[in-house]
C-alpha cells in the first residue's frame, strides 16, 4: 500500500516526519529515496524531533552514520558518499537495523540488498521550489503506519 502526501514548505514535511516519528518502533528501518535536496534530511530532522531526540540533526555525510538519542535511539544514515556494499558491512549495519533503535537511511537505493523486508520506504520527489511529493510505501504491519496520514 502506498500513500502520497505534498507538501508546499520545508515545515509541512517536518510535520510529516514528526508523525512519522512518535510511531517508530525498536527495529523499524526507513529508506528514504530522492535527490539531493529532495527534503531527506528535513524529513529526517523531524522524524527524530517525533521521536523525542533533542539533538540538531543534520545530514551524516561524511561520517556515513549518526546516531541520536530520543524515545529509543535513531540511527541516521547517509550513504550519499558510499562506494560499495562493503563499507555498510565494515560499519556493522545489522547492528543498526536490527538493534535497540530505528534506523533512516538517505540514499536508501545503495543498499536495497541489505534492507529488511518489511522496511518503509519513502520516495520524495521535487514539484517545485517549495513543494515535494512524499510518497510513503507501507510495509505489512500497515495498521500501525495509517495513522501517519495528516488527514487520519
Ligand atoms: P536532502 O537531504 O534530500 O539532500 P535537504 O533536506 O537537506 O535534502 O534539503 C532540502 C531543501 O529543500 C532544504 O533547503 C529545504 O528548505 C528545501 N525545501 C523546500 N521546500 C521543501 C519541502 N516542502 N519539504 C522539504 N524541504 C523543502
Ligand atoms: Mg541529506
Amino acid at each position: 500500500m502506498m500513500m502520497s502526501v505534498v507538501t508546499h514548505r520545508p515545515w509541512q514535511t517536518i510535520e510529516l516526519g514528526k508523525r512519522l516519528g512518535h510511531l517508530l518502533e525498536k527495529g523499524d528501518v526507513v529508506a528514504l529515496v530522492g535527490e539531493l535536496g529532495a527534503g531527506k534530511t528535513t524529513l529526517t530532522t523531524g522524524i527524530a524531533a517525533g521521536l523525542g531526540v533533542k539533538d540538531y540533526v543534520r545530514s551524516p555525510t561524511f561520517t556515513l552514520i549518526n546516531e541520536y538519542q530520543g524515545r529509543i535511539p535513531l540511527y541516521h544514515f547517509d550513504l550519499y558518499r558510499l562506494s560499495c556494499l562493503t563499507d555498510l558491512e565494515e560499519l556493522g549495519y545489522q547492528e543498526y537495523f536490527y538493534g535497540e533503535g530505528a534506523t533512516i537511511i538517505e540514499w536508501a537505493q545503495k543498499c536495497k540488498e541489505l534492507l529488511p523486508q518489511n522496511h518503509l520506504r519513502i520516495e520524495i520527489e521535487v514539484v517545485d521550489k517549495e513543494s515535494r511529493q512524499i510518497n510513503i510505501f507501507l510495509p505489512e504491519d500497515r495498521n500501525r503506519w495509517a495513522f501517519a496520514h495528516p488527514t487520519g
